[in-house]
C-alpha cells in the first residue's frame, strides 16, 4: 500500500499532479480543498462553516478538517492507497493523521513537496481564478494570506516528516508532463 502526502503552496500543482498519479498507482485521491468546495456548493452545514475561512484564504479549523478527512478515508475501505492533497496543513492535522492511520494498520509512505517561487504561483493562481471563479484565487491579498498560512502553519511539517525520513522535495517548475515524470520516478523509487 502506498499512502502519499502531496505538499506545496497554493498553486504548486498538487491537484493537477494527483489526478495523474492516482491513475498510475491506483490510489484514491482525497483533496480537502475539493471536499470543502463540494460542501459549500451544496450548502451543507460543513460548507457553511468552512466558507468564510476559505474565502479569506484562512485555514479551516483543525478538528473540522480532521473529521472530514477521516470520514472520507473510512468511505474507501478497499483502497489500495491514498493521495492526500492539501492535508495535513498543520502539526495537529499531521499528528491526527498518523494516529488515525495507525488504528487501521496503515501509515504514510512519503510526503512530497512541489516547490515553486511565490511570484510564479501568484501568476498561476490569478489565471486559475479567471477560469475557475474561485474567490480565493481572484485577489492577490487573499493569495498572499494563503502563502502566509502555509509558511507559518504548514511549512514546519517538512521537519515533522524529515524526522520520520519521509520527506521529499520535487521541482514544481516545468511542464505538467515533466513534473509528472519527476514525481512518478520518485514514487517508483520508494520501497
Ligand atoms: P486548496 O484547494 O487545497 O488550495 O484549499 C483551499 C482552501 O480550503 C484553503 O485555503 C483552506 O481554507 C481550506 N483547506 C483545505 N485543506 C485544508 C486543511 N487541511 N486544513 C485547513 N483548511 C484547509
Amino acid at each position: 500500500m502506498i499512502n502519499l502526502v502531496l505538499f506545496g503552496k497554493p498553486g504548486a500543482g498538487k491537484g493537477t499532479q494527483a489526478a495523474f498519479l492516482k491513475k498510475t498507482f491506483n490510489l484514491v485521491h482525497i483533496s480537502t480543498g475539493d471536499l470543502f468546495r463540494y460542501n459549500i456548493k451544496n450548502q451543507t452545514k460543513l460548507g457553511k462553516l468552512a466558507q468564510s475561512y476559505m474565502n479569506n484564504g484562512d485555514l479551516v479549523p483543525d478538528q473540522v478538517t480532521i473529521d472530514m478527512l477521516e470520514a472520507e478515508v473510512d468511505q474507501n475501505p478497499n483502497a489500495e492507497g491514498f493521495i492526500f492533497d492539501g492535508f495535513p496543513r498543520t502539526k495537529a492535522q499531521a499528528e491526527a493523521l498518523d494516529i488515525f492511520l495507525k488504528t487501521k494498520n496503515m501509515s504514510i509512505t512519503a510526503t512530497i513537496a512541489l516547490e515553486a517561487d511565490n511570484d510564479i504561483l501568484v501568476e498561476r493562481l490569478l489565471e486559475r481564478g479567471q477560469s475557475s471563479g474561485r474567490i480565493d484565487d481572484k485577489n492577490e491579498i487573499k493569495i498572499r494570506n494563503r502563502f502566509d498560512e502555509y509558511n507559518i502553519k504548514t511549512a514546519p511539517l517538512c521537519i515533522y516528516y524529515q524526522i520520520q525520513e519521509k520527506f521529499h522535495s520535487v521541482n514544481g517548475i516545468g511542464t505538467i508532463q515533466e513534473i509528472t515524470t519527476r514525481l512518478t520516478k520518485l514514487i517508483e523509487s520508494l520501497n
